[in-house]
Parts: C-alpha cells; structure tokens; sequence
C-alpha cells in the first residue's frame, strides 16, 4: 500500500485525474476528508467529503485524529482523517490524497514514504480558463484560488515527481505508472 498526495492548484484538474484512477485501477481508492464547508450540489457526505462543523473538527484536531490539516483559501478547515490510512491498509489499496500544500507539507514531515506528486497546468492563463469554465465559485472566489495557486505553483519543486496535466488521461496513467514504479521498488 502507497500513499499518494496529490497536490496542485485549485482547478489544476486533480479531482478529474483521481477520478479517472478509481473508475479504472480498483488497487486505488480515495482518502476523505474532513472539511466544515458547505456540501456543493451533488456532493454526497462520506463520498466526497465528510461535512462536518467547525467544532466537530476542531475536537478532531484535539483528539489527534488528524494526519494533517490546513485552512484552504483562508476559509474553510480541510483535514485528512488518520482513519484513512487504517482503511487503506486493510483494504491493501493505494491511497490517494487530494490535498493542498499546507497539508502536502504535512503529510511529507509526518510520513518520509509517501510519493508526493504536484500536478502543473499547462499554463496559469489555462488554469484561470479551467476555473471560470467550472462555474462552481464565484469571481470572488475565482480571485482567492488564483493568489493560492500562485503560492502553490511556486513550490512544486519541493514534491518527488512533477506532471502537467496537458491530457488528463495521459496524466492519469503517469500518476498509476508513478505508484506501480514506486511500489516495484525502481
Ligand atoms: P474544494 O473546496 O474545491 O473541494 O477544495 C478546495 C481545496 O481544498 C483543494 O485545493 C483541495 O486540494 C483542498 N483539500 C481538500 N481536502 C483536503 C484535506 O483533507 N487537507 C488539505 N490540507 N486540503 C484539502
């Protein structure tokens, strides 16, 4: 079992790549987060997140049931649940973390073995048309991840492997090709 953090800013097309990864390669599944943000349409609980409120997380925090956790656009409290790796490991899958560097940062203090992958947008102005095509967040919101997704760009040299999302199949399949090659020792 391998733990993947996938990193990359907002719209970067993370959770289409990790989609991708679950529907075709069934040793993958998906770490849930925490998160005290409002479920979007379609979002169920458990699934996609598990929708909690501030208190619930913070008592998370205190207990010390969090492997790592970040306030994502100076907003909402993100967390990975320790629990998941527990379930990834009995389940022998690779886990897969969608997080943001914050947490990244975290998860590689915390856990020297874990494959940190940064995903590049082909450019920032396609990053900026991906997020507005979307149509999830609003202009304002639109503003705040792009000043994150500065701060973010600007690290990807501190993760083991960097990748454009050019193609997002092709990107995809470097990822499982990444954790298949990590996993095989080479
Ligand atoms: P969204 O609200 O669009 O689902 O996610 C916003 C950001 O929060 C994304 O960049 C995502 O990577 C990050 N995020 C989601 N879950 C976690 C988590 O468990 N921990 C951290 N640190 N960031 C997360």
């Amino acid at each position: 079992m391998s733990l993947v953090v996938l990193a990359g800013p907002a719209g970067v097309g993370k959770g289409s790549i990790v989609k991708w990864i679950l529907e075709n390669f069934p040793d993958f599944m998906l770490s849930v987060s925490s998160t005290t943000r409002e479920p979007r349409a379609g979002e169920v609980d458990g699934v996609h997140y598990n929708f909690v409120s501030t208190a619930v997380f913070e008592t998370l925090i205190a207990e010390g049931q969090m492997l790592e956790w970040a306030q994502v656009h100076g907003k909402h409290l993100y967390g990975t649940p320790l629990n998941e790796l527990t379930r990834a490991a009995a389940l022998d899958k690779h886990l897969l973390l969608e997080i943001d560097l914050q947490g990244a940062r975290q998860v590689s203090e915390k856990i020297p073995g874990a494959l940190m992958i940064f995903i590049n947008p082909p450019s920032f102005q396609e990053l900026e048309r991906r997020l507005r095509s979307r149509g999830t967040e609003t202009e304002e919101q639109i503003q705040t991840r792009l000043t994150t997704a500065r701060t973010e760009l600007a690290a990807a040299g501190e993760f083991d492997h960097q990748l454009t999302n050019l193609d997002l199949e092709a990107c995809a399949r470097q990822v499982v090709e990444l954790v298949h090659e990590a996993e095989r020792g080479s």
